[in-house]
Order: C-alpha cells, then sequence, then structure tokens
C-alpha cells in the first residue's frame, strides 16, 4: 500500500537527484576545463571556477539538501581531477582526496558565514552587506585552503609551498568570487537569466556585442585594448542587471581565460612577461572587470529594493485615495490642488484635470463666504475644520458635501504647509434631516394647536417635547422645559403627588388621573392620561402625556352638585340633602343609641301673603325665615327646606325634652320682628311640630311623629309648636 505521502516524498527525491547531477556535471566539467586548459597550455591555473558554482549552489538551498550536493560536488571534483589528468588519478587516489577536502574547507567556511548572517536569500536581501560579508569570508576561506593545498601537494609532489599556495589563493580567491557570485544570482534569477520577457532579444543583442568587442580585444597582440571591454560590460550591467552581470562577466572570463592560455591578447605586449605573469594578468584584469561591474548591479539592486519598497508604501496609500469614494484633495495656500482624487469623477461628475484649479463658482453662492471664512480661520488657527456646504456637478445641479480638511506639512515641499482635504457627499442625509425636520415642524403645528398639553417624557423623567399649547395653561415655554426633569418643572409638591403615576406608567401601565394645581394666581383642574411610550423595536422609551384643563368641567360639576344639594331660592339645603342627612343620623343614633331630635316647621298662611303681595314678595319671606331660622340653630344642625313654605331642623346631640323645648320656642320666637319687604311690614309666624326620639326605628317612624306633632299645633291655633317625646 502506498502511504499518502509517499507521491510527494518521492517526488523530492527525484528533484534533489537531478539537481544533484547538474552540480556534479558543472562541477565535473569546470574542473576537467581548468586542468585541461592548464595542461594544455602549460601555464598554472588561471581562474578555480568550481568552487563558486558549489558555494552558490549550496547558498541556493536549505541546510538539508547541503550533503546531497557536496557529495555530488566531490564526486564531481574527483571525475573531473580523473579527465583533466588524462584518465588516471595521477599519483593515486590520496592527492586528489586530499585536494578536494581543501577545496570542501574552502566552500564551507564561506557558505556557512552567509548562510548564518542571511538564513535566506531573495529579492530584498540587502545585496551590498551581502557581497562584504561573502568577500571577506572568502579571503579567509581561499587562505585557509591555499595553506592546506600547498602543504598537501609538497608533501606529495615536493612542489614549492609558497608559490602554491600563492597562484592557489588567487585562482581560487578570483574564481570564488566570480562564480559564486554568478550561480547564486543565476539560480535566484532562474529564467530571468535569460532576460526579461520583451527583452530577451535585447539581452543576446547586448551580449553579443559584448563578445564580439572581448574577442576583437583579446584576439590581437598589437594594442593594449583592455580597457574599451569596461564600456559594454558596465552598458550590460545597467540595462539588464543581474542578468548582463553574469552573462557578461563569464563571456569574458570565457574568452580571457582561452586567448591567455593560447598566447594571445594585449598581455603579449608585455614582452618580459612569462605565462605565469600573464595568467596572472588575466587574473588581476577579470578581478578588476568584477570588482567593478559586481558593486554596479548590487547598487542597482540595492536601489531597486529601496525604490520597490518606496513605491509599495506610496501605491498602498495611493490606492487608498484613488480608490476611495470619498473626494481627497491636497490644496495649496494659494487654492491650487496638488493631488485630486479619482472619485471626483463620481462624485461631481469632473475630471481630475477640470478640478485642479480652485474653482469657487463651483461652490452654491449662498454657502461661498462661509466655505471662505472657514478656509481663512482654517489657516489662521491650524485646527482642523468641518464644513457642510453644496457644490456643483458637473451636469448643473448640487450636492451636499460634508468636508473636513486639516493643515498638514506638504510631503514635496518642505517648509510648506497644505490642506488635507476630505469630502463626502450628505446630500442623502441632509435630505433625511430636512424631511425630519419638516415633519417635526408639522407635528409641531399640528400639536401646537390641540386644547391640551401634550409631552414626551423619556425614562429619566425628562422632558423631550412639549406642544406650545403649555405656555396657555402654565405659561412655560417648550424651550424651557425640554431637557429638564419632572421634578424640577413642576416643584416638589406637585411631582410628590404624581410621582406614583410616573412610576407606574413607566413599569407599562396607562394611567388616567385628575389633579389641581395654582398657575398665575388661578386654581386648575387638569386630567391626565400617561401612556407608554415604545420605540420602533418595541422597547420602552418613556412615555406620553396627554393633559387637559377641565377646570370649567369641574366647576359646572360643583354647580350641578350645589344645585341637586341646596335650595336655591333660601341658599339653605334642599330635601335631597336633608334626606341623605337624616338617612346616616338614624343609622348613626341607633348605633350609639342616642336620641335625634326633628322639628318639622311650616308657615302659617302662608298662602294668604303670596296672595296679598305676590309671589316674589312670598319669595322674599321664605329667603327671611331660612336666614332666621339659620341664626337660631347651631352650626352642626341640619336646617333644610322641604319645599312650599315646610322647614326642617334636625339635631343629633338633645339630651332631655327641655332643651328640645327650648330650641322650639327658640325658633318660634325668632318670628316675633315683624319681616320687612320693599315698603310691607309683615308680621309672620311659624308652627312647629317637634319630636324627640331614641330609636325611633326608621326615618319614616320619625318623620311621620314629627309630622303628627306639626298637625297637631296647626290644630292648637299655629305661632306654636307641639313636641312628641319617645324614649327619652
Ligand atoms: P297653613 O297655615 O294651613 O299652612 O296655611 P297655608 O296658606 O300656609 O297653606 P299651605 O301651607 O298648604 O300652603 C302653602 C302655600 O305656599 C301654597 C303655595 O301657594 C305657597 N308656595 C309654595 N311654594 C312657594 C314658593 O316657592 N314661593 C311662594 N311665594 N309661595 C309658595
Ligand atoms: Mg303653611
Amino acid at each position: 500500500m502506498v502511504m499518502p505521502e509517499a507521491q510527494p516524498r518521492r517526488h523530492a527525491l527525484l528533484a534533489l537527484f537531478a539537481e544533484a547531477a547538474g552540480l556534479f556535471a558543472a562541477v565535473l566539467v569546470t574542473v576537467s576545463y581548468s586542468l585541461l586548459l592548464a595542461r594544455h597550455t602549460g601555464s598554472v591555473l588561471t581562474l578555480w571556477i568550481p568552487n563558486g558554482i558549489v558555494l552558490g549552489a549550496l547558498l541556493s538551498v536549505p541546510r538539508q539538501k547541503w550533503p546531497a550536493y557536496l557529495i555530488a560536488a566531490f564526486l564531481g571534483f574527483m571525475a573531473g581531477q580523473a579527465i583533466g589528468h588524462g584518465g588516471v588519478l595521477g599519483s593515486g587516489f590520496a592527492l586528489p582526496l586530499a585536494l578536494g577536502l581543501s577545496n570542501g574547507v574552502e566552500i564551507l567556511i564561506v557558505a556557512a558565514v552567509v548562510r548564518h548572517v542571511f538564513p535566506r536569500i531573495a529579492k530584498d536581501t540587502r545585496f551590498l552587506l551581502l557581497g562584504r560579508i561573502a568577500l571577506g569570508s572568502g579571503l579567509v576561506a581561499c587562505m585557509a585552503s591555499a595553506l592546506l593545498a600547498a602543504t598537501v601537494l609538497r608533501a606529495a609532489n615536493g612542489q614549492p609551498f609558497w608559490t602554491t599556495a600563492d597562484w592557489w589563493f588567487r585562482g581560487h580567491l578570483l574564481g570564488l568570487v566570480i562564480a559564486a557570485t554568478l550561480t547564486l544570482v543565476a539560480l535566484l534569477q532562474r529564467r530571468r537569466m535569460l532576460g526579461l520577457p520583451g527583452q530577451r532579444l535585447l539581452l543576446l543583442r547586448d551580449i553579443v556585442g559584448l563578445a564580439l568587442v572581448t574577442v576583437a580585444v583579446f584576439f590581437q597582440a598589437r594594442y593594449p585594448l583592455l580597457f574599451v571591454v569596461f564600456a559594454p560590460l558596465l552598458y550590460v550591467v545597467f540595462h539588464h542587471r543581474f542578468p548582463g552581470l553574469v552573462l557578461g562577466i563569464a563571456i569574458i572570463a570565457l574568452v580571457t581565460s582561452i586567448a591567455t592560455a593560447l598566447g594571445t591578447g594585449p598581455f603579449q605586449l608585455i614582452v618580459p612577461a612569462t605565462p605565469e605573469r600573464q595568467a596572472m594578468l588575466a587574473q588581476i584584469f577579470l578581478g578588476v572587470l568584477c570588482i567593478t561591474a559586481l558593486p554596479v548591479a548590487l547598487a542597482l539592486a540595492d536601489r531597486r529594493r529601496l525604490g520597490r519598497r518606496v513605491t509599495e508604501s506610496e501605491s498602498r496609500y495611493r490606492l487608498l485615495a484613488d480608490y476611495a469614494s470619498d473626494l481627497v484633495m491636497r490644496i495649496a495656500r494659494d487654492g491650487t490642488r496638488r493631488y485630486v482624487s479619482p472619485s471626483v469623477k463620481d462624485l461631481l461628475g469632473w475630471e481630475v484635470g477640470d478640478f485642479m484649479d480652485y474653482r469657487s463658482e463651483l461652490i452654491h453662492p449662498d454657502d461661498r463666504e462661509r466655505v471662505a471664512a472657514a478656509a481663512e480661520e482654517l489657516w489662521n488657527s491650524g485646527k482642523p475644520s468641518l464644513t457642510q456646504y453644496r457644490l456643483q456637478r458637473r451636469s448643473g445641479d448640487y450636492i451636499w458635501i460634508e468636508a473636513l480638511v486639516r493643515i498638514a506639512p506638504s510631503p514635496d515641499r518642505p517648509g510648506e504647509m497644505e490642506l488635507i482635504y476630505t469630502g463626502r457627499d450628505i446630500t442623502e442625509a441632509m435630505q433625511a434631516e430636512r424631511a425630519l425636520a419638516d415633519s417635526e415642524k408639522r407635528l409641531r403645528t399640528i400639536t401646537d394647536n390641540v386644547p391640551a398639553v401634550i409631552a414626551h417624557i423619556d425614562a429619566n423623567e425628562r422632558y423631550t417635547f412639549v406642544n406650545g399649547y403649555v405656555r396657555e395653561v402654565a405659561g412655560q415655554t417648550p424651550e424651557e422645559m425640554v431637557g429638564k426633569t419632572v421634578a424640577e418643572i413642576r416643584g416638589p409638591v406637585l411631582y410628590a403627588s404624581l410621582k406614583p403615576h410616573i412610576e407606574r406608567v413607566l413599569r407599562g401601565e396607562t394611567e388616567i388621573f385628575e389633579y389641581e394645581a395654582e398657575y398665575g394666581g388661578r386654581h386648575h383642574y387638569f386630567q391626565t392620561t400617561y401612556l407608554p411610550a415604545t420605540t420602533g423595536t418595541g422597547q420602552q422609551s418613556g412615555f406620553y402625556a396627554l393633559t387637559t384643563e377641565i377646570t370649567r368641567i369641574k366647576q359646572a360639576e360643583q354647580q350641578l352638585s350645589y344645585l341637586a344639594h341646596y335650595d336655591v331660592l333660601t341658599g339653605i339645603a334642599n330635601r335631597r340633602f336633608f334626606s341623605e342627612g337624616i338617612n346616616a343620623a338614624v343609622r348613626h343614633a341607633s348605633m350609639a343609641n342616642s336620641p335625634l331630635l326633628v322639628m318639622l316647621i311650616d308657615i302659617d298662611h302662608f298662602k294668604q301673603i303670596n296672595d296679598s303681595y305676590g309671589h316674589a314678595t312670598g319669595d322674599a319671606v321664605l329667603a327671611e325665615i331660612a336666614t332666621r331660622l339659620k341664626s337660631s340653630i347651631r352650626k352642626t344642625d341640619l336646617l333644610a327646606r322641604l319645599g312650599g313654605d315646610e322647614f326642617v331642623v334636625l339635631c343629633d346631640d338633645i339630651a332631655s325634652h327641655e332643651i328640645a323645648e327650648t330650641l322650639a320656642q327658640k325658633i318660634t320666637r325668632a318670628m316675633e320682628m315683624p319681616i320687612a319687604v320693599g315698603a310691607h311690614t309683615l308680621t309672620v309666624t311659624l308652627s312647629v311640630g317637634a319630636a324627640l326620639c331614641r330609636n325611633a326605628g326608621s326615618v319614616d317612624a320619625l318623620m311621620q311623629r314629627a309630622d303628627e306633632a306639626l298637625y297637631r299645633a296647626k290644630e292648637r291655633g299655629r305661632a306654636c309648636y307641639e313636641l312628641s317625646v319617645t324614649g327619652v
């Protein structure tokens, strides 16, 4: 069974094998090429390339791959040695092995140092620093490998130590610097090594040109034209950067090393130069080329890296401004715009170009002064300003803009200040606000004309709305009430009486109640309905109070009640009042087992008065008699007119019949004074039927006894009283 991860792992292994095989081949070719060239021309090695290739390869991959790479490189080295020395490994296996290990030490020193400082090498790496560190560690590494190799070669072949160490060091350092850089760059750039897609032909053309110039310089020995190579190389580096550098140096190194090995080129002009000296001159030439071109390429890469970073951050912010739906502008002191965001097209219909100049005519005429004042204030105070105004669109209509403008140092003109303007379309919000204001105004007009006080009070008992009618009632204006609490407006006494109702309505109950209050020295009666108020989402938001004045109704009610209980002519209680009073008194007396005195009083021959002096005189007599009766009894006694010329007095605390008689006498005697009505003086007498009873049983029984006593008094000849006493 195949494990799920087996497939990708096999792929990775295959890929690693392919990479290792590539490295093996590269090392094999360069080792054998260098050795063959040196052997064929009889010169020493000018340039040791393989180590640089291996180092570049190691730096471009994670450390886990290093063992595989190193094994492949070692095998390539051994095979290359075999080929380079003519199919055999020279003096056995030990020497190539020792030299291979020296190369390995050299490679590993640089690889370890660079990897330590740069765990990852990519586009954004600081290449100048990388170059310095690689060169420093390369110097040390090549010294170490040169000493090792010189020791080995002296021991094996008896070669002079310092000469060997010298050419080894030079050839290796130069090869390492050139080849490692080029390999690393090539591996990092990968496909871009062949040039950027539209520039491949140009790269090819420039490289071919460089190759032709180099060949022309090196395959002649008449003129010292070495400097001619610099111009096309720098051109290639400037135009194609790393790919140009890699391919350019590679071409020059190839041509130089072949020409020098073949004994041609400008170095031949130096007559006493031995092949070794010429090789050294070629090394110096290639080294100078590298030292000249590499920093240029590195500096270009660094510049690009920084430039990319600046562009990225710039484009990020520009993106915000460019794609914001708000209008974003940078405005100079004189009003000209330094930047206008493309949203101006969507917002106002203008092109960015149309909007670069200050165009005050686009501001609504009514708003111009305000906007100018706001701008002036902003420049003077330096504080951000928020202004709402109308701007004309290209189509001619106006939209409302809310502009937040602040002052800031200009990003591209040192020492200068400019305005950063952000404007947004608030037309819809303004329309909604206006519609709300209109509807509120309508509501106010309606409510102000309702003869009732309508108010909304929030959960904190603060007035949020009061209609204008409150002026008529309380003399306060809605403006001075809104925002204040009920307690503040109504005062502690009235608030105390309203509080229970407020508590209940805030619990969600509807309250209807009446209350009285003094306003402007007048007593008022009110009826109030408290309705719980709810928001759109069903939450309670305080309550509505609807208050109507009911003073008139109250007065009419009181009038009716008065009329129902009092006699209009005499102003004393009427039969109805009396009957309520006597019912209560009989109940009370029977419970307390106390006596009650009822005196029925009838005017004698009253009909004659009417007949002789007229009805009005009769009425005046009735009123005067009522007054006299009132003054002959105590305040606690109940006096009433039962109808016609009949009155009644009810007393509930008469302890004995003597007191009852005294009272009856007092009443009859009250008539001794004649009554003056207009021009007439009349003498009127009364008949009184009194009943003093304990446990009369019922009102009717009590009244019956008094009636009978009155009847007897009339029978006796009038102007007298009769007292009937029961149980006293
Ligand atoms: P008596 O001594 O038997 O009581 O004789 P009297 O004439 O008073 O007879 P009675 O009490 O039966 O008559 C009452 C009269 O009172 C009859 C009516 O004309 C008169 N009267 C009743 N109500 C009014 C009233 O409101 N105003 C006036 N002016 N007269 C009234
Ligand atoms: Mg009478």
